[in-house]
């Protein structure tokens, strides 16, 4: 009997975890990459003695497989870390998560914080329900005080549409969502939320991972983007000339760039594509000469005058990330797709926002820097997104294409996520 021919669209962490956990079952799959090397928004990068990831990576783990599996992946180079993370509020560093930490704040913000809690079953009724919207859900959640000082401007600056087009049906721990018992208000608990533990690779960054899902496959081809999939043909053809006829085909590039590549395209395909919305992140990694003495992890930051919501120390998930006596810090600022600033306007603007938080000292010096605008950040939850992704799966799987990933699948996905994701489609194949 032939073998069927297996094509593999793109080989971030969840195209290598399918490649992966196939060749597990001896059977093979092909993978084209466009970029030089695989790893996707997992890689790191080398610089000046620098390791820099994209944005932070850490690893979190809900199933005791993955957490095996990564440990047979990475061997000894695997640590786990207790979570040191805070909020940047009233001109000082609170622990996270916000609301169980209220008694860090000064009593007037405190005490709206305190009320609106207490207050915040009338607005429960109206986050019942299909129609429930995350602005609903973050009041009926915290009540008004935390929803002001916290939730409400982080979020808008992070997802970058009015909250309350986007539902609550992708929450599901991601977000802390109780206030503490007292007694843990008083002793500060740090350990709330599902990631009060990570684990992050102690040398290599987190691209040791995929570097090592990648190893141990030969059917890896980069620098070969795929530019058209012709679905009456059933084959694929990447720029660098290969042409391959497939009867599966893994697809993990992001779902609103297939109008461009699927060929003869379905109208509905192109216009349901419009209608996926999504953020974008510019990420500026820095290294200082200079040691950050505090251990933070990372922080969030909520004020819309400061440009990034988030910030974080990559030295203090492992030690190698930076030279002897200097700090690698990475820093994360959402924005309109389409929108980017001038990057040396942006680069700017982040260096004062690090002077005034405080991240950075004036006695620190910047000695290498790196920049990543990731075009598809996070995709957003608004009211179109279940149908509409319905509607596009199930045209693609009448293709034989199968959507997987992040992006393919088009979700808020972590690693674990996409590679057990990887796992269940290597499973069914
Ligand atoms: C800012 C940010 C921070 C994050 N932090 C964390 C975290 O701390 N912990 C965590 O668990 N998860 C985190 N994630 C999520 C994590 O990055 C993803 O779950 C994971 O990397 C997704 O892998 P993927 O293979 O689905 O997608 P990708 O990594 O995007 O892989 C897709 C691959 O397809 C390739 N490709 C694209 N177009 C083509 C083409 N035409 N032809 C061939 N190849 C193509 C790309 O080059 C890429 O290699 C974060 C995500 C973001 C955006």
């Amino acid at each position: 009997m032939r073998k069927k021919r297996i094509v593999i669209v793109g080989a971030g962490l969840s195209g290598l975890s399918v490649a992966w956990h196939l060749a597990r079952k001896g059977k093979e799959a092909l993978i084209l990459e466009k970029e030089h090397e695989p790893g996707g928004l997992c890689r790191s990068k080398q610089k000046g003695g620098f390791v820099f990831d994209y944005c932070g990576h850490v690893l979190h783990f809900k199933k005791e497989y993955t957490l095996r599996l990564v440990k047979g992946l990475l061997g000894n180079n695997l640590r786990r870390i207790r979570r040191s993370a805070w909020v940047y509020h009233s001109g000082r560093y609170i622990p996270y998560p916000f609301q169980a930490h209220l008694d860090w704040l000064p009593p007037r913000i405190r005490r709206e914080c305190i009320e609106g809690f207490m207050r915040r079953s009338s607005c429960k009724k109206r986050t019942a329900g299909e129609r429930c919207n995350f602005y609903d859900w973050i009041h009926a959640t915290f009540g008004k005080g935390t929803a002001r000082h916290f939730m409400l401007p982080y979020n808008a600056k992070f997802w970058k549409v009015p909250l309350a087009q986007l539902t609550c049906d992708w929450i599901d721990g991601l977000i802390p969502d109780s206030f503490p018992k007292q007694s843990r208000v008083e002793k500060n608990a740090t350990g709330y939320g599902y990631n009060h533990h990570f684990w992050y690779p102690k040398q290599g960054g987190i691209g040791s991972l995929p570097a090592a899902f990648a190893g141990s496959l030969n059917s890896v081809v980069t620098n070969a983007e795929v530019v058209e999939i012709n679905t009456k043909e059933k084959t694929v053809r990447a720029s660098n000339g290969i042409k391959e006829k497939f009867d599966s085909l893994i697809l993990t590039l992001p779902l609103p760039l297939i109008k461009n590549i699927i060929t003869p395209l379905p109208q509905p395909i192109k216009h349901l594509c419009g209608r996926l919305r999504f953020n974008s992140i510019f990420n500026l990694n820095v290294g200082i000469d200079k040691k950050d003495s505090l251990g933070r992890h990372w922080a969030y930051y909520p004020q819309p005058d400061i440009s990034f919501f988030r910030v974080g120390f990559f030295n203090n998930f492992s030690p190698s990330a930076a030279p002897n006596g200097a700090s690698a810090l990475y820093t994360e600022t959402a924005y309109r797709h389409g929108s980017l600033p001038l990057l040396s306007r942006m680069s700017g603007l982040i260096h004062e926002d690090l002077q005034k938080t405080g991240v950075l000292s004036g006695a620190g010096k910047v000695i290498a820097q790196d920049v990543n605008a990731i075009e598809f950040g996070y995709p957003v939850y608004d009211f179109n997104y279940r149908p509409v992704t319905k509607m596009l799966f199930t045209q693609l799987l009448k293709h034989g294409i199968i959507p997987c990933g992040r992006y393919g699948a088009w979700r808020y996905a972590s690693m674990e996520d996409v590679i057990l994701e990887g796992r269940d489609i290597a499973g069914r194949l």
